[in-house]
């Protein structure tokens, strides 16, 4: 780590040029989390930084990697020459987490979490949920070594799913639809690479425009804005996972695969005759394990049966919904209410519901099972279409595609 508190209770930062200046060399420094006895390491292969003793039990002591502390070292400097309000590893008490970076804006705070070692993804959405908890967005960081792509395929593992930036998150995402989840790889020393994920293709998976930005001319604002896409490279990313769908193999079977099969069966619907509706990219799709296939076109149907009891329909109403996907997609209710919230405006926007003031909806168009393969997929090219139509007539106004 590069900070410590000396006896006097002055803490340092190593990367701070005015703290090194006036670092006494014979101090004795304390570690700012657990106050134990911090050994300064000053050799000529690695930067100077602290280090805990060897059998702490200080949870900010996980032993750093060469690259994750030249890393976090670089991320700092490239903030620092932006001018931008930066500390590096700060304590947050009201969350007791610490953050590699934290950059103070006006009106917002953004910690830089740089992660060079694979870690479960419970782990990364109980950090990133801490953070929101105390208004802190959150910028996983990954090392250029983790990025496996071919062309604007990206191959990921579950942990770098959840590790997607999403940008403000809010209950009523009326906008946040056009939002494209973003992953960060540090190519060290100077690029910073963006994959902005724009289509899902299987759970390892997506389809992603790449952005390289060079550092330090890039500044983080520019960094963390969502990409625009074309609307036909858009169309094409929707359509490669419908087409699979269709054509290619079936959804791997996870436990809730066969659940949600054998349902679907009940009702005669293979899985390759799904309705049209179902099966489309959300940016919250970054948080579920299973394929989008799958869930919506459980929660379609249980949509389509409620309109058959009522005329309207709200969040309220999807309450039995909303806990079965929780247990089964292993997600706390708060998401899948985002979720769910999400698909239902995807539906308004494929202009199957519309939505009122009050945030009820109406049933605009009954969606029907397709009776052959061919015919939804035809059903999809005519939705795919709607989608990215939307996404071109909005782009302009600030707002970015799906
Ligand atoms: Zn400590």
């Amino acid at each position: 780590m590069f900070t410590a508190t000396s006896s006097s209770g002055r803490t340092v930062s190593l990367l701070n040029d005015a703290d090194r200046e006036c670092m006494e060399t014979n101090a004795t420094w304390y570690c700012p989390f657990c106050k134990e006895c911090l050994q300064l390491k000053t050799g000529k292969k690695r930067r100077a930084h602290f280090a805990h003793r060897p059998n702490t039990a200080c949870p900010s002591s996980n032993p750093e990697s060469e690259r994750h502390l030249e890393g976090k070292a670089l991320l700092f400097q490239w903030l620092k020459a932006q001018g931008t309000d930066v500390h590096v590893e700060v304590f947050l008490p009201k969350s007791n987490q610490r953050a590699d970076l934290l950059v103070k804006n006006e009106n917002e705070r953004i910690a830089l979490e740089y992660q060079c070692s694979p870690i479960a993804r419970e782990h990364i959405r109980r950090r990133t949920a801490l953070f929101h908890s105390i208004g802190v967005q959150v910028l996983w960081v990954m090392p250029f070594e983790h990025l496996r792509r071919k062309g604007n395929i990206v191959y990921l593992k579950e942990w770098q799913w959840e590790a997607a930036y999403l940008g403000r998150l809010s209950e009523a995402p009326d906008t946040d639809l056009q939002r494209m989840p973003a992953l960060f790889f540090f190519q060290a020393p100077s690029i910073l690479w963006t994959a902005h994920i724009n289509g899902y293709l299987s759970p390892r998976k997506a389809h992603a425009r790449f952005v390289a930005h060079r550092l330090p001319q890039a500044e983080l604002e520019r960094v963390r804005t969502p990409a625009t896409v074309q609307g036909s490279t858009q169309r094409n990313a929707l359509l490669a996972y419908k087409k699979e769908n269709r054509y290619g193999k079936r959804p791997s079977s996870t436990p809730f695969s066969m659940i949600v099969q054998a349902q679907l069966l009940r009702d005669k619907i293979p899985i390759h005759l799904h309705p049209a509706e179902a099966g489309w990219f959300l940016p919250e799709q970054t948080w579920v394990s299973e394929a989008p296939v799958l869930w919506q076109s459980w929660l379609l149907l249980k949509i389509i049966s409620q309109f058959k009891r009522q005329s309207f329909i709200s969040l309220q109403t999807l309450e039995t919904e909303k806990q079965w996907l929780s247990t089964h997609l292993q997600l706390p209710v708060t998401r899948v209410q985002i979720l769910i919230n999400a698909y239902l405006r995807l539906l308004v926007r494929l202009q199957v519901l519309k939505i009122h003031a009050d945030d009820t909806f109406t049933l605009m168009q009954t969606p029907n099972v397709p009776q052959s393969a061919d015919a939804g997929f035809k059903m999809d090219q005519h939705y795919a279409t709607r989608l990215c139509a939307v996404n071109n007539a909005i782009a302009p106004s600030g707002f970015l595609p799906l």
